[in-house]
């Protein structure tokens, strides 16, 4: 049976994937703690593109906590329309603008605990905040890091959250925000979810996915 990878792979993994995903960063368009919190509300089954084509316009509108807390529901639903899921999202960045107001003087929180008190705000969402806006260490895990982590086998675990417990065991913590967007970017270009592209890939010999499927 596969196995899972020691650190030292691991490592040796991450420096292949930099290899082949130089730039990888956070693709949410942002230019503050609050800007990206809403942008990765919006992200929720949506693709960053999509995302960044209306934050390009919303945020030119409203951009803080006390504009969006005010605006009235239907307004934030004709804003974010086309990013799906647009009748929930909007009720999530109307109630997560109220709470920042009122319990936390209008500032992002910079920690988790807080984060995750936000209506709509799970780990991953607190964990794309808290490393791309606070430098605080975490590995947010989505749909692609959580596919192509366990598709390699830098870890082996069957749901997002014991995935993310799991990479931070396996990774030193000081790339734990890197591989996130490594891992990300991988899931995109390459590893993609239906048909991995692994004749482009750099890290075939480390795969239990590619070594299974040869
Ligand atoms: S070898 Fe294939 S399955 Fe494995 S990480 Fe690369 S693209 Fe994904």
């Amino acid at each position: 049976m596969a196995r899972k990878k020691t650190k030292k792979e691991n490592i040796e993994i991450l420096d292949r994937l930099m290899l082949l995903h130089p730039n990888a960063h956070c693709e949410l368009e942002h230019s503050s703690a609050f800007e990206l919190l809403i942008a990765t509300i919006l992200s929720a089954q949506c693709t960053d593109v999509r995302v960044n084509i209306v934050t390009s316009e919303l945020f030119k509108k409203y951009n803080t906590p006390e504009a969006f807390k005010s605006l009235p529901i239907k307004t934030i639903e004709n804003e974010i329309k086309t990013c799906g899921l647009y009748k929930s999202k909007a009720q999530k960045i109307k109630d997560t603008s109220l709470m920042i107001c009122e319990e936390f003087d209008g500032n992002v929180p910079d920690n988790l605990d807080d984060l995750v008190k936000l209506p709509g705000v799970g780990r991953k969402t607190a964990g794309v905040v808290l490393s791309n806006a606070f430098n605080v260490p975490a590995i947010a895990v989505d749909t692609h890091v959580f596919r192509v982590s366990n598709r390699i086998g830098i870890v082996k675990e069957n749901t997002p959250e014991k995935t993310e417990f799991a990479l931070m065991k396996a990774i030193p913590k000081d790339r734990w925000t890197h591989s996130h967007h490594l891992l990300i970017f991988h899931g995109r270009r390459i590893c993609k979810a239906r048909k991995p592209e692994c004749e482009n890939c750099n890290i075939t010999e480390y795969c239990n996915f590619f070594k299974s499927n040869i």
